[in-house]
């Protein structure tokens, strides 16, 4: 069994004199921030002068500085910046302002496992990783419980890592939900392997080809939108809350006999086949070198060409028209 805390084994004293700089104020910045603060701990705000963030984090109340300013002043520089740009920031503005026994606080492992940050071995280096979206971190908080997170520990300098690693995870108010220790290295490798294999990559890839199933059949684009792509949140909703099974209970008994029988018939071993060798460029450092050089040739355009082909499918042109049927006022 893995190790997992919850919010009553965690006291926030050994950190509550320590000042946690938040570098970057987006959606896990904001939300991580204002949870911190308003569980007491001291709280200042890193950002780039003259970008957006800047006025809606002084708005908000927080003291907000440049992030060399913020490096210098902070004990745990907790660092909230999109991941691709966390190399560069560091080597300008972090490191040199970077000083013995601070903490470098992440909340996605890959700058350090990757090592497009070098870190010093004079620092501590810790995780607190929320299961959820920036949103989720704060409205669960607001609703005095929080957003589970994984918690880890890469290098223990000042021998006080883990007191500072579970104090922010307290006050983020992710201990009310629970916390299960874990690696930089697990972290990143699962990471990645969830988000491209099974969840957006997966889950894209098999609804789209269950759609083009239904309409190269001749059966109309709309009743196979609603059949494949919508209803599809209700059954991973009742996975997430109680289990496969606790899902086959729940739907009717064709479904669950047919399910089971045909199931494993689309998603088959050479599937599995293709998911370990998805596993294994993830882990052997093939995707890492592969994104890290379209994301320096072409930047965000390295990903456009693809959604741009969703944009001239069927399913996606299909989709904005159900999508304004039910709910009129959304933006895509
Ligand atoms: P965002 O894209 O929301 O970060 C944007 C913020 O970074 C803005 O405040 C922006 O300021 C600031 N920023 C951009 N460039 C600089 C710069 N050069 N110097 C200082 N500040 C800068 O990031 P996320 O919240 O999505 O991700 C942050 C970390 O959290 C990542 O490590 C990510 O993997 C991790 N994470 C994210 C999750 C999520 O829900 N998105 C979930 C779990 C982990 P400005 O507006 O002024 O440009
Ligand atoms: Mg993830
Ligand atoms: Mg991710």
């Amino acid at each position: 069994m893995a190790k997992t805390w919850k919010d009553n084994d965690i006291s926030l004293d050994p950190i509550k004199d320590q000042t946690v700089s938040v570098i970057g104020y987006g959606i896990q910045g904001d939300a991580q921030a204002n949870n911190m603060k308003d569980s007491g701990l001291n709280v200042i705000i890193g950002l780039k002068e003259g970008g957006n963030s800047w006025k809606k984090a002084e708005a908000d109340g927080h003291k907000v500085m440049s992030v060399a300013d913020a490096t210098k002043q902070g004990d745990i520089i907790h660092i909230l910046i999109p991941d691709m740009i966390q190399g560069q920031v560091y080597k300008d503005e972090i490191g040199p302002n970077l000083s013995e026994g601070k903490a470098l606080s992440f909340s996605h492992a890959a700058a350090i496992y990757w090592k497009w940050i070098e870190a010093p071995s004079n620092v501590d280096l810790i995780m607190v990783a929320p299961k959820g979206p920036g949103s989720k971190v704060r409205e669960t908080y607001l609703d005095n419980f929080g957003t589970p997170a994984i918690v880890a520990v890469e290098q223990d300098f000042t021998g006080k890592s883990w007191d500072r690693t579970l104090g922010i995870a307290k006050a983020i108010g992710s201990a009310r939900a629970g916390l299960i220790k874990t690696t930089f290295k697990e972290e990143v490798e699962t990471d990645w392997f969830g988000e491209q294999a099974d969840l957006c990559g997966g889950a894209a890839s098999m609804v789209t080809n269950a759609f083009e199933t239904l309409v190269e059949a001749g059966y109309q684009p709309e009743i196979a939108y609603f059949e494949v792509l919508h209803e599809l949140k209700l059954i991973v909703d009742m996975i997430q809350r109680y289990g496969i099974n606790g899902m086959w209970r729940r739907v009717s008994e064709t479904a669950r006999y047919g399910g089971l029988t045909r199931g494993p018939m689309v998603m088959d071993s050479a599937n599995k086949e293709n998911m370990k060798k998805v596993l294994t460029m993830i882990q052997d450092g093939t995707f890492n070198s592969e994104w890290i050089s379209e994301y320096q040739k072409n930047g965000k355009d390295a990903f456009d060409k693809y959604m741009k082909q969703y944009d001239e499918h069927q399913i996606e042109k299909v989709g904005k028209d159900m999508r304004k049927m039910m709910w009129p006022d959304s933006t895509e």
